[in-house]
């Protein structure tokens, strides 16, 4: 059996450098794009084997340990005929290390599950929604086959990954009245298998955002309504939010705050009684920000009238 020095023809002192000039020159020779016979391919293979030993530190450092372990051996096995264990584990180790490689490169392997959250409001939880989402999928790498490095350097396809990822769209169908934290399967969307295997899933967990201003309530939408003080006085017309859309309500006059008024069928879709259930809107009155002086001045006036109202009273 040769050894990795023989094999790559190079005395057993090389400095790395030298090694390296030495395996360049032989994948020149032997790479399977240039020569396509069966002997270059082994010989192709064993000196990949090589150089992937003697080019890294410990890897080399191990290997001499082993043949200088070996080559004792072999001087004591010339007297003592009994002793030949370390070849044996020696062939049982490249036994083992073929049958990885084989192994490494041939098994179809499932790839990946892909999760991934999607937010959708109320509405959409309650109505159903297609969303668009982007998704990257990994697959090995088709040059390198995800061993990172071809021809002795940085596989140029994948910059060194072992693996490629691409970009895609793909439409999620949410059916309608969907819980919150609910995860849908979707069979083969994850990332791509190797070898022949399956395709990860994909797994859309659906996150609902918290809408303080529209709830649900055991099947009951509430609402909030922040509206102005002269509209609480005066009564008109309020912008409301159902699950189907803004709705206008007209509030009567001198509304007071947290009072409530109901919708009829604004709400929840009930498959039973085929009919939707009903809206709470309640109002809350806001203080009015960024006043000018023209504002300021009447509110001013109004609280002068009020007081001269009280006084008169009393
Ligand atoms: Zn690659």
């Amino acid at each position: 059996m040769k050894s990795y020095y023989e094999i790559l023809n190079v005395p057993q002192n090389a400095t790395k450098a030298q090694i390296k000039k030495q395996f360049r020159k032989l994948v020149r020779m032997y790479h399977p794009d240039v020569n396509s016979s069966v002997e270059a391919e082994e010989i192709f293979k064993s000196i990949n084997k090589a150089a992937e030993v003697l080019l890294d530190d410990e890897k080399r450092k191990s290997y001499d340990n082993l043949r200088n372990i070996q080559n004792n051996n072999f001087k004591q096995s010339s007297n003592n005929s009994s002793n030949y264990s370390f070849s044996d584990l020696f062939k049982y180790t490249k036994y083992q290390n073929y049958k990885k490689t084989k192994e490494k490169k041939e098994t179809p392997k499932k790839g990946k599950d892909i999760y991934l959250d999607v937010n959708i409001t109320v509405q959409e939880a309650i109505l159903g929604v297609s969303k668009i989402i982007n998704i990257a999928q990994s697959s090995i790498c088709p040059k390198c086959k995800g061993h990172k490095f071809a021809n002795s350097q940085k596989c140029s396809y994948c910059n060194g990954c072992g693996e490629i990822t691409k970009a895609r769209k793909i439409t999620v169908k949410i059916p309608p009245s969907i819980k919150n934290n609910t995860k849908l399967r979707l069979k083969g969307e994850g990332d791509f298998g190797q070898n022949g295997g399956e395709n990860g899933n994909l797994y859309i967990i659906v996150k609902i955002e918290n809408n303080e201003d529209l709830t649900i309530k055991d099947g009951i939408v509430y609402y909030s309504a922040q509206i102005s003080p002269y509209r609480a006085v005066l009564g008109g017309n309020v912008k409301v939010l159902t699950l189907w859309g803004e709705a206008v309500i007209k509030i009567p006059p001198l509304t007071k705050a947290n009072q409530s008024f109901k919708l009829i069928e604004a709400g929840v879709y009930n498959e039973k009684t085929r009919k939707k259930g009903d809206e709470i809107v309640n109002i809350i009155i806001q203080t009015p920000q960024n006043l000018t002086d023209e504002e300021f001045y009447l509110y001013e006036k109004l609280e002068e009238i009020n007081s001269k109202k009280t006084n008169a009273a009393t």
